[in-house]
């Protein structure tokens, strides 16, 4: 390379470059990591180069999608990144309900594209998540229970694998590639398109929280257990216990006060949505109501500012079976000791579509599990460190009892290699044998990691 002359039609970041520092920075601010080089792609090529870049000098590699992953696995220090922020474009064809997705697509991305046709690619509940790691390591969201994971709208991803090859994998070429991809994360090459089926959805949901003050959670959360025991696969609700956000669509009398939220979505007719409803807007009664006809793009966006770029974030986070008594305890009695008010603790909604499959589909494993319960800590100054990374680990420490012992990949932070063996779960044995086929050397690395299988 000489003078001015690059090998990518993208751009190279090195560290002495302006714009580096914003380049390394990933959404969690707990990140702090210096690559040697930021390969910004603009195709498909430019990642090739950066791979080929980075094993012709022995180099780590990274790859960054949305940058969203809390363990900050999208950059690493002194190696490649493969930075797909400039490749966000989503092609859509209403009449074969398929979409194809660039490697940078946020789900904000997805949604704009294929809503004004009432379709979607069911994904994330929150607009600035990346597309490719969230699929690749399933993909829960408010219409899985209808729809099924992200993963399961897959039908096919161009891969570049290790020796810098390209690959098509679909349930008919590369069917055991295909069948890790979805659930095993970015373990087994660069993924440079998604290929998706699209689903019918909205554009008018109805859905929003409903909030009940902290002091009545035991009784909130039993009901709410019972509730959606009998809940159809149109409706998702999920629980978030914290203090109630400074936010517009907050009730002034109720911001700051500790509260559960019970958040409904009815991924279907909105008139039997009104009906289905009824009871859990009837119960307590609430201290706000705020469900109402939406755009199912607004309500997408309803966490966006709650989590911002930027913040510190320390998340931890279990696969639980239907709410017991102690286990509603367990929650009631911890997850108001958080000291930021930033901090909160989820339970998403499982079951519907998602349980239906069986688990050996794909290599997503969770199937079974009621709710994914994700505890996390989060402060407003960014950097390492907060009290509530103790809140985290006591209030996670208090629930393995009531756990299934698995945990959704994609939740995981800088864990130890139990959990990371815990999250793939029964997938890990296969997942190592594919691992070892097409990444014996385990170049793709700065993940959730699967060591290759001896062979
Ligand atoms: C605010 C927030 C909300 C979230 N909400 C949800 C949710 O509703 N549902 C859910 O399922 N998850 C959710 N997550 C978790 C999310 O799935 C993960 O953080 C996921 O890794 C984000 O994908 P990304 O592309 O932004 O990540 P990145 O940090 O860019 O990448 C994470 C990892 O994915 C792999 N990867 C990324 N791109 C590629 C590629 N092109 N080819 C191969 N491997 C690749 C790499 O291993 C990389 O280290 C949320 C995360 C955040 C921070």
């Amino acid at each position: 390379m000489t003078g001015t002359e690059t090998p990518v039609a993208g751009r190279l970041i090195r560290p002495a470059d302006a714009g580096y520092e914003d380049a390394r920075r990933v959404w969690n601010g707990a990140i702090d990591r210096r690559p040697a080089l930021i390969v910004r792609c603009r195709e498909r090529a430019d990642a090739e180069w950066a791979l080929r870049h980075a094993r012709r000098h022995g180099l780590p590699v990274a790859i960054r999608g949305g940058g969203h992953n809390v363990a900050g696995s999208a950059v690493c220090d002194g190696g490649v990144v493969i930075d797909f922020t400039e490749m966000r474009g989503v092609e859509v064809d209403p009449v074969r309900l398929v979409a194809r997705v660039q490697p940078g697509a946020l789900w904000g991305d997805c949604d704009r594209a294929t809503q004004p046709c009432g379709l979607v690619v069911p994904g994330g509940i929150v607009t600035h998540t990346g597309v490719a790691g969230l699929t690749l390591g399933g993909g829960i969201g408010w219409a899985m229970r209808r729809h099924g994971l992200t993963s399961d709208s897959l039908l096919s991803v161009d891969v570049v694998l290790a020796d810098a090859s390209r690959v098509r994998a679909s349930r008919d070429s590369e069917p055991d590639l295909f069948w890790a991809v979805q659930g095993g994360g970015g373990n087994f090459g660069v993924v440079t398109s998604f290929e998706f089926r699209l689903r019918p959805l909205g554009p008018e949901v109805l859905a929003g929280p409903i909030l009940h003050r902290a002091d009545r959670a035991a009784e909130v959360l039993r009901f709410y257990r019972d509730f959606i025991a009998g809940a159809p696969d149109e409706l998702a609700v999920y629980a978030n216990l914290r203090a109630a956000p400074a936010l517009d669509w907050v009730p002034e009398e109720l911001r700051g006060a500790r509260v559960v939220m019970l958040i409904p979505c009815y991924a279907g007719d909105v008139e039997a949505g009104e009906r289905v409803l009824r009871p859990l807007r009837r119960f307590g009664p609430p201290a706000a109501d705020l469900v109402e006809r939406k755009q199912w793009t607004a309500h997408q966006g309803m966490f966006d500012a709650g989590v911002p770029h930027g913040w510190g974030y320390y998340w931890k986070s279990h696969y639980l079976p239907p709410l017991t008594d102690a286990c509603v305890d367990v929650l009631a009695e911890w997850a108001f000791q958080a000291t930021s008010p930033a901090s909160y603790t989820l339970l998403f909604h499982l079951g519907g579509e998602v349980a239906r499959r069986p688990e050996a589909t794909s290599a997503f494993s969770g199937r079974g599990a009621a709710h994914a319960v994700n505890i996390n800590a989060a402060w407003t100054e960014g950097g390492p460190g907060h009290p509530d990374v103790a809140w985290v680990r006591a209030q996670w420490d208090a629930l393995v009892p009531h756990a299934t012992g698995g945990l959704y990949v994609n939740f995981l932070g800088n864990e130890d290699e139990t959990l990371v063996r815990a999250a793939y779960g029964s997938s890990y044995g296969r997942l190592a044998e594919v691992k070892a086929r097409y990444d014996p050397e385990n170049v793709f690395r700065a993940n959730q990691n699967i060591v290759p299988a001896v062979r």
